[in-house]
C-alpha cells in the first residue's frame, strides 16, 4: 500500500544545509547573518506576556503588514506576512500553478523553487546561467514565452553568485515575459548603497510581479521564520484570505518583527558591517588565489585557484569541515569548482583565512 502521490514519491526533498550541534564549528554555510539581531528584539522578546499564548495571534499579522507597507511605501492590501520567504514560494505554488504548468527553473538557483515545483506536479524546464557572470540571457523571456513558462523565480541578488542585475534587465524581462515573475529578494539588504536598489516601485507598472523579502537574513532572525511578499492588491489578498494557514505567523514572531523592523539604525548599520567584511575578505581570498565575483549579498562564491590542479573545491570543503568551518559545497554542474562562503564576523573570517592558507599550503608541498 501506498498513499503517496507519485510525483512526491519519486522527488528527491530539498538538501538542507548543515545545522552542526556544536556551538564551536565556524557556520559559514547557509547566509545567516554574521551578527546577532537587534537589542530591541531581545527587550520585547523579555517584555513579552506569556499570558496572551492563551490567545490565537493576529489572523493576518496586520500590524506588521502595516509597518512593512509603511517601510516599502505599498498600500497594507499589498503585503503578506509569511512564515518565512520560503512559505511565499509555497503559496505562489498551491495558489498560481496548476499541475502540468510549466515552471521555469533558471538555474543555478535556489533549489528549493524545484523542489516546490515538484510538489506541485509542474512541468519544470530548466534555464542555465553561465559562468562566471551568470547574466539573465536577453533572448530568456522569448524562450520562456514559446515553452509556455507560467511561472519563474529570479533571485536578484543571484545566489549563489551574489552578483545583482540592473534594473533596465529586471524591467525588460517583466515587459516581455507573460508568466507570472517572483523576484526573490532574500539579501536585497546588503545591497550597497551606491545601487539604489528598490524594487517596490516596479510593482506599479508590471502586474506580473511579486517580491520576496525576508527577515532571515538581513534582519538576523532565520531562527524566528518571518518573511514577506509584495505585489499586487488582488493576489496578495487572495494569498492571504484563501491559501495561507489561518494563523501562519504566531504572536512572538509577528512581535518580535516588528521589534525588529522598528530599529532600522541598527539594521542599517548591521548591513555596512558586513558590505565592509565582505569587501575585504573578497581581496583577502582573491590574494589567496580565489576567482570570486563581486557580490552584492553577505556571501561569496569563490572559485578555486587555477594552479592547484590536485585539489578539487570538494577537497578544500571537506578539509574545512574538518578543521571546524563549514562553507558550503553545491555537487551540480557549473559550480562542482566553487565554494560559497557566508561572509561571518571579523574573528570567523580570520580562522576561515588562516585554515585555508594551510590547506593549500600543505598542498603545494
Ligand atoms: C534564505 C533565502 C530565502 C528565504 O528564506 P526564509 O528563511 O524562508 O525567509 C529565499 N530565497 C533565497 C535565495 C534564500 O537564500
Amino acid at each position: 500500500m501506498n498513499f503517496i502521490r507519485p510525483n512526491i514519491r519519486h522527488m528527491h526533498g530539498y538538501s538542507f544545509g548543515e545545522q552542526p550541534a556544536d556551538p564551536t564549528v565556524i557556520k559559514l554555510n547557509t547566509n545567516e547573518h554574521a551578527l546577532p539581531p537587534s537589542p530591541a528584539v531581545a527587550a520585547a522578546l523579555a517584555r513579552f506576556d506569556t499570558a496572551d499564548l492563551r490567545r490565537y495571534p493576529e489572523p493576518t499579522a496586520l500590524p506588521l503588514r502595516r509597518r512593512l507597507a509603511d517601510l516599502h511605501d505599498l498600500d497594507t492590501r499589498q503585503v503578506i506576512a509569511t512564515r518565512g520567504g520560503d512559505e511565499l514560494l509555497r503559496l505562489l505554488f498551491t495558489t498560481c500553478i496548476a499541475p502540468d504548468n510549466a515552471f521555469g527553473m533558471i538555474t543555478p538557483g535556489y533549489s528549493l523553487y524545484t523542489t516546490l515545483a515538484r510538489i506541485a506536479d509542474s512541468r519544470i524546464i530548466e534555464y542555465s546561467l553561465t559562468a562566471p557572470t551568470y547574466d539573465l540571457p536577453a533572448d530568456l523571456a522569448s524562450r520562456m514565452n514559446d515553452d509556455g513558462i507560467r511561472f519563474t523565480c529570479i533571485v536578484n541578488p543571484h545566489a549563489p553568485s551574489g552578483r545583482l542585475y540592473a534594473r533596465d534587465t529586471i524591467q525588460r524581462f517583466l515587459d516581455e515575459f507573460r508568466g507570472l515573475v517572483l523576484l526573490d529578494e532574500a539579501y536585497a539588504d546588503f545591497v550597497s548603497p551606491q545601487h539604489a536598489w528598490n524594487s517596490p516601485p516596479l510593482l506599479a507598472e508590471h502586474d506580473n510581479l511579486v517580491i520576496l523579502r525576508s527577515l532571515s537574513k538581513g534582519y538576523a532572525l532565520a531562527g524566528l521564520r518571518v518573511g514577506y511578499g509584495l505585489g499586487q492588491a488582488d493576489l496578495i489578498d487572495t494569498l492571504v484570505s484563501k491559501t495561507r494557514d489561518s494563523y501562519n505567523l504566531d504572536a512572538i514572531a509577528q512581535c518580535l518583527a516588528l521589534a525588529a523592523l522598528d530599529d532600522q539604525t541598527h539594521a542599517r548599520a548591521s548591513w555596512e558591517t558586513v558590505r565592509q567584511a565582505r569587501e575585504s575578505l573578497r581581496d583577502r581570498l582573491q590574494q589567496l588565489g580565489f576567482q570570486i565575483p563581486a557580490s552584492e549579498t553577505n556571501f561569496l562564491l569563490a572559485r578555486l585557484p587555477a594552479h592547484l590542479t590536485n585539489l578539487t573545491a570538494q577537497a578544500v570543503y571537506q578539509a574545512l569541515k574538518a578543521r571546524g568551518i563549514l562553507v558550503r559545497w553545491f555537487d551540480q554542474p557549473d559550480i562542482r569548482d566553487a565554494l560559497r562562503i557566508t561572509v561571518g564576523n571579523a574573528e570567523e573570517n580570520a580562522r576561515l583565512l588562516a585554515t585555508l592558507q594551510t590547506i593549500l599550503h600543505d598542498d603545494t608541498e
